[in-house]
């Protein structure tokens, strides 16, 4: 019987992991003679994550579906946990990829490390600094962190913040972050607005300044969420010259306070969530990204726009650091302030451009880099070409132009 293939499996099941991991599970490609990628989507997600598996065409080898309504973490982790096993007992992966710090992530983790699989993190070294917040995320990260034996960071800070941990320097490799991988992949050069349903958000608000609004942390339910929704309203009700476009998140209390504070008023649209290509094509025709996501701010450099963050704090101070972003420490006051400055005339939000190769995130080259660190550790690099960055070295795509 010739040497079994080692296997490296990449667990997923929301739609920012997809988006991240997509990049590094095509680039396994070129090792497929020696090693076999094979994906698991726990289903953490279901209906937001089904057109993104479409789009960047990943192929699920095994389906664990435990998203049901209402889950708690703690259900959800005791599902994953249950629901791979057998699929880590038959695949006997040579190595278990994670990405961030969703409950899928901490669930696969733990799971392959009962299993004796050395676990490899990516996205490791992004700390808030307060356990509590983002939660469950910053104390999930914080604990992937540990039960991993390989760690891929997107920046050098995130590599320091291992090391002062005392996480051993030859298990971190800086590889950037694959959302940029994904950004230049799906986003085209011109995000050219192909999908219908941008095309007429795009008609619907033709002529004014576009806000476009994701919240949907679980921290915020109750006070902070209702407040920010309300100084939003209130905002674009003073300001004729803008809109508010937001893509609601399917979770229900997003979608209540949603409907109770924002509905109704002619220059507020409410749409459900939109796929990633149409996504990116409503970012680079707005004015002003709010926002308490984490991906979202990060890719805002790539994109030249303004962040306000909905959060008390933030793991991306690269983005602050870069002036892409603002934190509104989950102030409504201080939301109200920023919002002012960023959209009154001549403010640091009009003067952004895209970043290219200065990117804080990396270049673009993060699944590259990480198949082939992955490729390395497992010792099986074979001739596959050297990683690049060729399309984010091109300039950065035009953000103004239809619209
Ligand atoms: N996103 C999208 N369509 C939408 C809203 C968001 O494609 O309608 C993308 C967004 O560009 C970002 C990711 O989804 O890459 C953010 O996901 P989410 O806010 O759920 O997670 P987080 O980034 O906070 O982990």
């Amino acid at each position: 019987m010739g040497r079994m293939r080692p296997v490296v499996m990449t667990v997923f099941g929301t739609r920012p992991e997809l988006i991240k991991l997509a990049p590094v599970v095509h680039a396994f490609e070129p090792y497929a003679p020696a090693l076999r990628a094979v994906t698991v989507n726990t289903g953490q997600h279901r209906d937001l994550l089904i057109p993104f598996l479409d789009s960047f065409r990943v192929r699920v080898d095994h389906a664990l579906d435990v998203m049901t309504a209402g889950q708690t973490p703690n259900q959800v982790c005791a599902r994953i946990l249950d629901a791979i096993d057998p699929i880590l007992a038959a695949e006997r992966p040579s190595i278990l990829l994670v990405q961030g710090d969703t409950t899928t992530a901490l669930a696969g983790a733990i799971a392959a490390f009962h299993r004796g699989i050395p676990v490899g993190h990516v996205e490791a070294g992004l700390r808030s600094g307060d356990r509590a917040n983002p939660f469950p995320e910053e104390m999930n990260r914080r604990l992937i962190s540990r039960l991993a034996s390989h760690h891929f960071t997107a920046t050098e800070r995130n590599r320091a913040t291992l090391l002062a941990e005392g996480i051993a320097p030859e298990s971190i490799a800086v590889t950037g972050n694959p959302i940029v991988d994904a950004l230049h992949a799906i986003g085209g050069e011109e995000h050219r607005p192909d999908s219908p349903r941008l095309r007429s958000l795009l008609d619907a608000t033709r002529g004014l300044g576009r806000i476009v609004l994701t919240t949907h942390r679980r921290e915020s339910f109750g006070g902070a969420l209702e407040a920010n929704l309300r100084v939003l309203r209130d905002f674009i009700a003073r300001r004729a010259d803008l809109c508010l476009i937001f893509p609601v998140h399917p979770n229900p209390e997003v979608r209540k306070q949603a409907a109770a504070i924002l509905a109704g008023h002619p220059r507020v649209h409410l749409v459900e969530p939109l796929d990633y290509a149409a996504f990116l094509g409503l970012l680079a025709r707005a004015t002003l990204i709010v926002s308490d996501s984490g991906g979202i701010q990060e890719e805002a450099p790539s994109l030249g726009k303004p962040v306000l963050v909905l959060r008390e704090n933030t793991e991306r101070p690269e983005s602050i650091e870069a002036g892409f972003a603002k934190l509104s420490r989950n102030d409504p006051a201080e939301l109200a302030r920023l919002l002012d400055e960023a959209c009154s005339p001549g403010s640091w939000a009009e003067s952004l451009r895209a970043v290219g190769s200065a990117n804080p995130y990396g270049p673009g080259d993060a699944g590259p880099r990480i198949a082939r660190a992955v490729a390395e550790i497992l010792g099986v690099l074979v001739n596959a070409p050297p990683p690049t960055a060729d399309r984010a070295l091109r300039s950065p795509p035009p953000t103004a132009g239809e619209g």
